[in-house]
């Protein structure tokens, strides 16, 4: 019918399609949807307004998308033992948004990861509404280990007494110790907030500590690690589930977008089962693979190597920009960004470093060997990017490579 009704859009969808079945996918951030969420965010869902909450709507005729709702409030619950879950949130930065509305004031103070140590925008960029709206202050990575130092996180703690901590990041490599967080947040009477946007998976499955003993707010998207349509969502404690709840709406949303909620709840299901535990193994397993494999090839990993499902590279000591390499890589198509290292000399737009991850991959069925035979591919594609003839046979061998792993809909 789309094809039907309008080529344009079609014929670019069925060109991603193409794409995304004929690349090797190291963004640490995407994954691939089981056909089951595919149905579910692809369905007449879409089609219902329901400002509100489950019993309590602004609209008629919501006995159904009341019931979904619930059901995936109650997954979200279960999966990561928090007494309340709110899963309206349109993405990450909209459930980060709503614990500042539902606990800051305009010019209050927050304390959150250096953006270029590997922190999020809304975690206090200037060019965001989190650095226009609360006064921000940053904790980054010791020089030394490029692992985060929690003796100087309490020390600017101290110092600034921030209203809200935040922990969580979209480029750290390593395990977040949130008992650490919470002694300190603690001592200087802060809020906790995490935000496991890209780890969510691996906290679902225990392979990451879980913040939920230790946070008052843990907030993540649901389309990274853990699989789900793209989306956001938000845990806390009873005491603050009005609060938050009022925050979303009708404090910064208006309907929700029941089509997502469904598919956040087939997500929710999927990761309660044993292959998902199984996956997310393999997805650490990965990572971990293929990092010692690049650092064996003479690459240095930014804090010695990874505990999660990402890695950066530092590319200095190889003389590549972080943007050089991304480019090289796309070209033979392997997909990374070009991502800030710790104490990164180079500005944001070119970096010195990529971030890789292997969250995509593993979906895809990719496993150990696979991790090897790519390592190879990455440094032949880096060392030899001016040899046009190896470049076309590198080319041609990941495409052929890349499309025996099935992306969904394998149709
Ligand atoms: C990805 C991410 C988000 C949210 O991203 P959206 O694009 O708004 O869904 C928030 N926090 C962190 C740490 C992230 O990595």
């Amino acid at each position: 019918m789309l094809k039907r009704v309008d080529q344009e859009i079609y014929w670019r969808i069925k060109q991603e399609q193409e794409k995304q079945r004929s690349v090797i996918n190291l963004i640490a951030s995407e994954n691939y949807v089981s056909k089951a969420v595919l149905q579910a965010v692809g369905s007449v869902m879409t089609n219902k307004y329901a400002e509100g909450y489950p019993g309590n709507r602004c609209y008629g005729g919501c006995q159904f998308v009341d019931m979904i709702e619930e059901i995936a409030i109650e997954r979200a619950r279960k999966l990561f033992k928090v007494e309340h879950a709110n899963v309206q949130p349109h993405a990450g930065s909209q459930a980060n948004m709503a614990v500042y509305f539902a606990t800051l004031q305009p010019g209050d103070r927050i304390l959150a990861m250096n953006l270029r140590a590997g922190g999020h925008l809304t975690h206090g960029r200037e060019a965001n509404f989190s650095g226009k709206l609360y006064r921000c202050f940053f904790y980054n990575v010791s020089r030394e280990t490029e692992k985060i130092d929690y003796e100087e996180v309490a020390r600017i703690a101290r110092k600034e007494s921030p209203k809200l901590i935040i922990c969580g990041a979209s480029s750290y490599p390593r395990i977040i110790d949130f008992a650490a967080f919470a002694r300190i947040a603690q001592e200087v009477g802060a809020l906790l907030m995490a935000d496991i946007a890209h780890i969510s998976g691996l906290v679902a499955t225990g392979l990451h500590p879980s913040p939920g003993p230790w946070c008052d707010f843990i907030t993540s998207t649901t389309h990274k690690t853990l699989r789900g349509p793209r989306g956001g969502m938000i845990l806390c404690r009873k005491q603050y589930a009005q609060a938050i709840d009022s925050a979303i709406f009708p404090g910064l949303q208006g309907g929700p977008l029941l089509h997502v909620i469904a598919g956040k709840a087939v997500a929710f299901k999927e990761a309660m089962s044993p292959a998902f535990s199984v996956y997310q193994r393999q997805v650490l397993n990965n990572a971990f693979i293929l990092s010692k494999e690049l650092e064996k090839r003479g690459y240095r990993l930014v804090s010695g190597g990874t505990d999660n499902h990402l890695f950066l590279l530092d590319l200095r000591k190889v003389g590549l920009t972080g943007l050089e390499a991304e480019k090289a890589l796309e070209r033979v198509g392997i997909i990374v960004n070009h991502n800030p290292i710790p104490y990164d000399p180079l500005p944001p737009s070119i970096t010195s470093g990529i971030r890789l991850g292997t969250a995509a991959v593993t979906t895809r069925g990719m496993g150990e060997n696979d991790m090897v035979q790519i390592a190879e591919w990455i440094d032949a594609a880096l060392k030899k990017r001016e040899k046009c003839q190896i470049q076309q046979q590198l080319s041609r061998q990941i495409r052929r490579f890349a499309r025996e792993f099935p992306v969904q809909p394998a149709d």
